[in-house]
């Protein structure tokens, strides 16, 4: 059993942080859905280095889940989340209830225009908007901090970047970069869904990316080309049903026609009924990466 904090209530996560910020210390947000792994463990780790006091949230947000989506079934290991988040040095973890969180009566809404629209946001049209109402949340709630978001979700990360730095709000945003298996998949909750053979299907996502990578590296910089590669190696595996495949400037997240300088590219595909998404850092001739 883990000696870790745990609270529920907004006032109480909004007190216990208050009160180390009053002792002159800094704070560290993790905020996740829970079904905790290495991936957000890599997160907490970060900001346990960087940080005086480290809080993670778990909450399933209702709000960015669509209406045929899996917010039902979504893996819950709570008691091992709070293991793994005291073991690797957390303080306090906030698991606020739905009906405080995502209130039914809330009228307010945040919503990052053009960067929320496009790649998931076309596929998932609430999606965003969800994710920046909760976040922004979860932000007034800590307060000033430095929160940890993964790059295994870029878009999420670059619209978090965005809501922050628009709303001037007092919180630090930290990229982290992708933790993977060994065959390259990068770690996800909704992993838990697929088989053993599904699991080898979802690493030629990456296989794919890496293709179009090393693509880049060696010189190329027609997009179309670029494409078409990292589309010809989801295609072989019959199991896979691509959603798209981008090359996009890593900021503003629009497509490119032609590579130069650092490049993000992106995919969304789905194993039988699991939709998984990665993406990668490439630039022309430079070894980078996330
Ligand atoms: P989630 O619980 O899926 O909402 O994710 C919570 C945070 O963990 C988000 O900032 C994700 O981008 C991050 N995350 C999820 N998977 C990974 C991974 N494989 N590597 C690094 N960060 C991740």
């Amino acid at each position: 059993m883990s000696s870790i904090q745990v609270v529920h209530s907004i006032d109480s996560c909004r007190l216990a942080v208050s009160k180390v910020r009053a002792q002159g210390h800094s704070v560290g947000f993790v905020p996740t859905m829970g079904a905790l792994h290495d991936g957000h463990g890599s997160l907490i780790a970060a900001a346990v280095r960087e940080c005086d006091f480290v809080v993670v949230s778990i909450f399933v947000n209702p709000l960015q889940f669509g209406a045929s989506e899996d917010l039902s079934d979504y893996p819950s290991t709570f008691q091992q989340d709070c293991d793994l988040a005291s073991t690797l040095g957390a303080d306090l973890v906030f698991a606020p209830d739905t009906t405080e969180m995502a209130s039914s009566t809330s009228l307010t809404t945040v919503s990052v225009a053009e960067l929320s629209q496009r790649w998931e946001g076309a596929s998932r049209p609430t999606h965003f908007d969800g994710v920046s109402t909760i976040v922004t949340k979860l932000f007034s709630i800590v307060g000033e901090c430095k929160a940890y978001f993964g790059e295994k979700d870029f878009q999420q990360l670059a619209i978090v970047r965005r809501l922050a730095a628009d709303l001037s709000l007092p919180v630090t945003v930290v990229g982290c970069p992708t933790v993977r298996t060994e065959s390259g998949l990068a770690l996800s909750s909704r992993n838990s869904y697929l088989s053993e053979s599904q699991l080898q299907d979802a690493s030629v996502i990456s296989e794919a990316l890496y293709t179009g990578k090393e693509l880049i590296e060696s010189g190329e910089t027609d997009v179309v080309q670029i494409k078409q590669a990292i589309t010809a190696r989801v295609v072989q595996a019959e199991r896979l049903s691509l959603d798209y495949v981008a090359v996009v400037d890593p900021t503003s997240l629009e497509p490119i026609d032609e590579v130069e300088g650092e490049v993000r590219l992106l995919i969304a595909a789905a194993v039988g009924e699991t939709r998984l998404i990665d993406n990668l850092a490439a630039a022309l001739g430079v070894v980078s990466n996330g």
